[in-house]
């Protein structure tokens, strides 16, 4: 690694002296408590690559930072030394509203797009908590799913291309700006879900869709997870117009739901998007299921809706309470209940408390504790449980304290040899985000 001095050189060699972040906001660039020596901000697609292949023949460390929300999501970096910053590219390039696509560059914050788009009656189905800050690039990264991942799957589902900066100073460009484009790999789903850890998206293409005409929103409550898992099942299985569906425990629910909080009962929270009449049916058909079940119903006023869901989508987030972490389990959905049932248990018994978010359709189960040193030995015993029920366990955010103890993405995998031998193709140098992400990579 070349010294300090060799590295700013270079990198203030490959980028304008505008896009090199002051050194007192060093600090806003943390990972896990280590500092990056410098911090860019590139303007465009050539100077990000620039950038990396100045660092990589520094052998310096990069790690790219969007909206900065999932940076607790990750291993401890074996190094870090640029911080680079996407932020500066958050122009939508071209919206063509008659195809229903956009190109965006990877900097913008989701809620920034979804304004542009609605404009023209149309939206990206991919939410994220903190939208204001989320970028599309960091969504991308972390392949992040919110509540409407139930009707709209993950963001690689909506992805048509990509542009990406790679640390051989090339930008490459993957798939196209049509829904039906060129055959080959198909880069841009390599890059999705990578956390930095390949290269840098720059500019991505995604198919939108029309904003539904209206929405609203239902609230079930149940004394049971197993019951109230049965209903949501039931619901899903009618394929109503139904876009998310969480299931949460009542610590979840006190902490989402505020004034509608009911004390000690699972709640089902359903969003419902669609035409009038149909919307209309799923709130009908939803009510008879879970009253059929013994649950009681609720509903929100669209605006206390909005506040409901943006709570659901930051329960999991690192929060300054250093102890806490969050992870998620996935499961087939026919092993949602048993899991919950379990897990409450094991947390009781260990006297730590478990805020739940379950999404029973998607088998996925974000769990939310804190305790500090403790909750390492419940993170060993629900990923056992969730590895007894066929599944699997990663932790999304934890305080770094706590990631020398635990493997937040749960050892070594079946795919590690490939994985490795991509990130030697497109990263020989180990420039981006050393030891983020799967078995240390
Ligand atoms: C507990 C938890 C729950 C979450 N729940 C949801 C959810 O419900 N829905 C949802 O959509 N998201 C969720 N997220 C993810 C997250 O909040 C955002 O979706 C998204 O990842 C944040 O974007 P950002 O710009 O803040 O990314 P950042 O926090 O800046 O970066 C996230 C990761 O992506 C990398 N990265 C950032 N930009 C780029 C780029 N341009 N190229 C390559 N790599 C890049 C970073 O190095 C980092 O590893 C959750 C995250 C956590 C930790």
């Amino acid at each position: 690694m070349s010294d300090n001095g060799t590295l700013k050189a270079s990198i203030k060699a490959a980028a304008s002296r505008a896009s090199i972040v002051p050194r007192r906001r060093l600090p806003d660039y943390a990972v896990d408590g280590l500092l990056p020596q410098i911090a860019v901000s590139p303007a465009n697609a050539e100077e990000t690559a620039a950038v990396l292949s100045a660092a990589a023949s520094c052998e310096a460390a990069v790690i790219p930072w969007g909206g900065g929300t999932a940076m607790a999501t990750g291993g401890i970096p074996r190094r870090y030394d640029v911080a680079l910053d996407v932020t500066r590219l958050n122009r939508v390039v071209e919206h063509v509203a008659e195809d229903l696509t956009v190109v965006v560059q990877a900097g913008a914050r989701l809620q920034e797009l979804q304004e542009h788009l609605a404009h023209r009656g149309q939206y990206l189905p991919l939410d994220s908590p903190l939208p204001e800050r989320a970028t599309i690039g960091g969504i991308l990264a972390s392949n992040a799913g919110g509540p409407w991942r139930h009707a709209h799957g993950w963001p690689r589902d909506w992805l048509l291309g990509m542009r990406v900066a790679l640390p051989d100073g090339n930008v490459i460009k993957s798939g196209g700006r049509v829904v039906k484009n060129v055959a080959g790999y198909d880069m841009g789903k390599l890059f999705t879900g990578s956390f930095g850890t390949l290269g840098v998206i720059v500019e991505a293409a995604f198919k939108v869709m029309p904003l539904p005409p209206a929405r609203a929103t239902a609230v079930a409550f149940f004394k049971s997870s197993g019951v109230a898992v049965r209903a949501a099942m039931a619901l899903h299985a009618r394929n109503l117009r139904v876009e998310s569906l969480d299931l949460l425990s009542a610590d979840a629910a006190n902490a989402v739901l505020v004034d509608h909080a009911k004390g000690n009962l699972w709640c089902l929270l359903a969003a419902i998007a669609g035409n009038r009449g149909a919307v209309e049916r799923t709130l009908r058909e939803m009510a008879a299921i879970c009253t059929g079940e013994g649950a009681a119903m609720a509903s929100l006023a669209p605006e206390q809706a909005e506040t409901v869901w943006q709570r659901v989508r930051g329960l999991g987030l690192q929060t300054p309470d250093r102890d806490a972490l969050t992870l998620r389990a996935f499961l087939l959905p026919s092993k949602v209940a048993p899991f919950l049932e379990s897990a409450e248990s094991t947390a009781r018994a260990r006297d730590l408390p478990l805020q739940i978010d379950a999404r029973p359709a998607l088998g996925a189960v974000y769990c939310r504790t804190a305790g500090g040193e403790r909750v390492t030995v419940l993170v060993r015993e629900l990923r056992e449980l969730a590895g007894s029920l066929g599944g699997g366990l990663v932790v999304e955010a934890c305080a770094t304290s706590l990631k020398s103890q635990i493997d937040v993405w749960g050892g070594s995998r079946p795919d590690a040899v490939l994985m490795t031998r991509v990130k030697g193709a497109l990263d020989a140098r180990r420039t981006m985000s050393p030891g983020r992400f799967v078995g240390g990579l």
